[in-house]
């Protein structure tokens, strides 16, 4: 089973992707968490390419293509052979936040994110739980995270609300495997959601 998680910056997220792979061990399944862009030693380096430094270095082709990359790695050392091994892949972001952040950020590119993805990734999850949350709120908490100022200074309101949007329009999109949780309340509420979920997708 492929479970991904989504949503905009400080959305609490990789909180969430943390508590469910703790619920699902302590009930016994053999649980991968892993991230994106990420995940495998070569994609963590690209994650550093694209993430680090100057925003400006890489056009917005060339990060389309370095994120397909850091994917197609990640798939092929990590997720593929978990999924075969029969364990549940947790994966904070995938291909959906490449749609989003890629396709919607720096002109429409989506055409370009969905060409590539068909030819080199192809793989959808089984799952994916859009944590939903109000776009001033998301940005003020990934602003006052330690070390964040630097990552955040060009991520205005707007985007912020453009990327909530376009997260809610791909859950209509793509409506058979998203579902869309309200992460505006506690941790524990959220989190509750998201086990009944997964549960209801485990069930036979
Ligand atoms: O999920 P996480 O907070 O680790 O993401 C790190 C940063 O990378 C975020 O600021 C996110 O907006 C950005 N990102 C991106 N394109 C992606 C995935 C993440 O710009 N495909």
């Amino acid at each position: 089973l492929f479970l991904t998680f989504e949503g905009i910056d400080g959305s609490g997220k990789s909180t969430q992707a943390r508590l469910l792979a703790e619920t699902l061990r302590a009930a016994g399944h053999d649980v991968v968490l892993t991230r994106e862009p990420g995940g495998s030693p070569g994609a963590e380096e690209i994650r550093r390419l694209v993430l680090e430094g100057d925003p400006d270095r890489w056009s917005a082709e060339t990060e389309i293509l370095l994120f397909t990359a850091a994917r197609r790695d990640h798939l092929e050392r990590t997720i593929e052979p978990a999924l075969a091994a029969g364990k549940i892949v947790i994966c904070d972001r995938f291909a959906d936040s490449t749609r989003m952040y890629q396709g919607l950020s720096r002109g429409d590119l989506r055409a370009l994110v969905d060409q590539l993805h068909a030819l080199m990734i192809r793989r959808e999850p089984d799952l994916t739980l859009l944590i939903d949350m109000d776009p001033d709120t998301g940005l003020a908490r990934a602003k006052g995270r330690q070390g964040a100022e630097e990552r955040f200074e060009d991520f205005g309101p707007d985007l912020q609300r453009r990327m909530r949007k376009g997260f809610l329009d791909l859950a209509k999109e793509f409506p058979n495997r998203f579902r869309v949780i309200d992460g505006n309340r506690d941790v524990d509420s959220v989190a509750r959601d998201v086990a009944e979920i997964v549960h209801q997708t485990l069930r036979p």
